[in-house]
Parts: structure tokens; sequence; C-alpha cells
């Protein structure tokens, strides 16, 4: 490690006014991404705004149906909320799913869409839900949010404060984790709204990151069955292939985690 500061912000407006002050900052959740980056030396932010002590940031709340998530929520957090559990049982069963329990209780849902890892398991959730993700300045549907590998559509110094979104009728979630990591190397989100209108977002699989997918949608949409899935064409093209495995397997991965993800449902 290198000098640098570290702050302990008290609220939004500080921690937003200590990222501005800083030449290089960084707002600092569960560390579980940014403190490996900056051990292997692939980061080196001037300051750290740490955002653990703003209580305003954390907590589920279920209103009806309204879901709101606060940013600094951990996944453990997330996974053991049992209103949650009633209203969208997917998105518990995906966050208890991540890492291991150290990364769980450390882990934020802020830190992950901010990072929008390509194996993240959040982003499809949030992606299928059609969740919104609000900021100090403005609400961001997850439609514009994630926009490519590590990329979202975070301006310099704009912090998550939230993600908000209306509990669909049925959700699945299913993904085929790295033995070694839990990271997704194929995950598949599928929820179907009141109108039974589905929506579906794989992770894990898209070489820009996550993505929706119009067959699995159209599909299942006329048909909410895991059997819909078998009629539907999954393209390799644009999928990753790396040591874990090839496009093609990848391929494959998105039908069988979809069939699993609407049989769950
Ligand atoms: C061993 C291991 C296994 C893992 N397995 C999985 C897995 O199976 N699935 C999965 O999805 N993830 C996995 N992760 C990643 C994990 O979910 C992290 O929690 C997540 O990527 C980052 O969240 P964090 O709260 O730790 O953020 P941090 O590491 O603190 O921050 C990450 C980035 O987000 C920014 N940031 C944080 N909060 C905000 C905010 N509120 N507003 C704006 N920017 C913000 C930071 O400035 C930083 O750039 C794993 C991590 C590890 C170490």
């Amino acid at each position: 490690m290198y000098d640098l500061n570290y702050h302990r912000a008290t609220s939004i407006d500080d921690a937003v006014a200590k990222r501005a002050a800083a030449s290089d900052g960084q707002f600092l959740a569960g560390g579980q991404t940014l403190l490996p980056t900056m051990k292997h030396h692939l980061a080196a932010p001037s300051d750290l705004i740490d955002l653990r002590g703003i209580a305003d940031l954390s907590g589920v709340k279920v209103s009806d149906k309204r879901v709101t998530i606060g940013a600094m929520t951990t996944h453990a957090a997330v996974a053991g909320n049992a209103e949650l559990a009633k209203a969208c049982p997917a998105l518990t069963v995906l966050a208890g799913g991540i890492g291991d329990p150290a990364v769980r209780h450390q882990g934020t849902i802020g830190g992950s869409i901010a990072t929008n890892d390509p194996a993240a398991d959040y982003p499809a959730g949030l992606l299928a839900l059609g969740a919104t993700i609000h900021t100090d300045k403005r609400a961001i549907a997850a439609d514009e949010f994630f926009t490519g590998l590590f990329s979202t559509a975070l301006e310099d110094g704009e912090i998550i404060t939230s993600i908000s979104f209306e509990a669909p009728a049925q959700c699945g979630y299913a993904k085929f984790p790295n033995p070694a990591s839990r990271y997704a190397m194929t995950g598949v989100f599928a929820a179907r709204g009141a109108d039974g209108k589905v929506r579906v977002a794989v992770t894990g699989a898209g070489a820009d990151g996550v993505f929706r997918h119009q067959g699995l949608e159209d599909a299942l949409s006329a048909d909410w069955s895991a059997s819909a899935v078998d009629g539907v064409a999954v393209s390799a093209d644009g999928l990753m292939s790396d040591i874990h495995c090839d496009a093609a397997y990848r391929a494959n991965l998105i039908k069988t985690m979809a069939r699993r993800a609407v049989a769950a449902a």
C-alpha cells in the first residue's frame, strides 16, 4: 500500500464535498472490490471517503409492492430481509449467493452496481426488475445505468443513494457460479410483471457486460414456463470466451439458467 488520506463521511452532502475536494478521491463502501484493486496497485486514489458512517444509506423498505434498498445495504442484509423475501424472493436468493459470508457481510449493493463487474449478480437483478438507481443528483433507469464492462452512467463524484423498484408478480434467479469466486459464469434473472410482460437479464456471459435477451423475453411473455425456453435460439455471438469456458458453452448456460430461473419463480 502507499500513503493516502482517509475520511469518514457523516452525511451524503459531506461525502460529496469531501470527494470534490480530493485530487483523485474514491468512495469506500464495503471495500470488497476497491481494496483488493488497491493492493494490486491497479488503483491509487489520493483519498478514500468512507460511506459506512452514513446511516441514511442503509436499509431495506418494502411498502406494499414498492421496494427501496439503501446503497450501503450489505448483501447479507438483503439476503436476510424477511419482507423482501415475500415481495421479491429472487433478489434475496441472488444476494445470498454472492461470494462467501465475509464478502456478503461487507460488500454493498451500491458498491456492486457502481463497479458493474461483467460477472456480478446485482446488475442482472436490477436490469430485469426495471429498477431505478437514485443518486445525489438524479434518478437513472437500470436500462440506462449499465453502459458496458465496468462502466456505468455515473458521473465523476456522483454517489448512489438507493435503488427502488416495483416488485414483479413473479421472478427467479439462477446462476452457474465459478467454483472459486462464486461470481457468475452465467446468471439469468427473469421477472414477470403484473401485465404479463417478462424482462430477462443475463450476467457473466456478455462480452460487453450485463444485457437483456429479447428472444427469451418474447418467449416467456407468451408462455411463462421453463419449457418455453426450449424453442429460443441463443447465439454465441457477442458472448465471452475465457479460461473458464467458451462462448458456445455460455450460450448453452443461458438457456439452462433461464429454465432454472423460471422454474424457481
Ligand atoms: C472473494 C470475492 C468474491 C466475490 N463474489 C461475488 C459474486 O459471487 N457475485 C458478485 O456479484 N460479486 C462478488 N464479489 C464482489 C462483491 O459483491 C463486492 O461487494 C462488490 O463488487 C463491491 O461492493 P463494495 O461495497 O465492496 O464496494 P467497494 O469495493 O467499496 O467499492 C467499489 C467501487 O464502487 C464505488 N462505490 C461504492 N459505493 C458507491 C456509491 N454508493 N456510490 C458511488 N460509487 C460507489 C467505489 O468508489 C469503488 O470504485 C466478490 C468479491 C470478492 C472479494
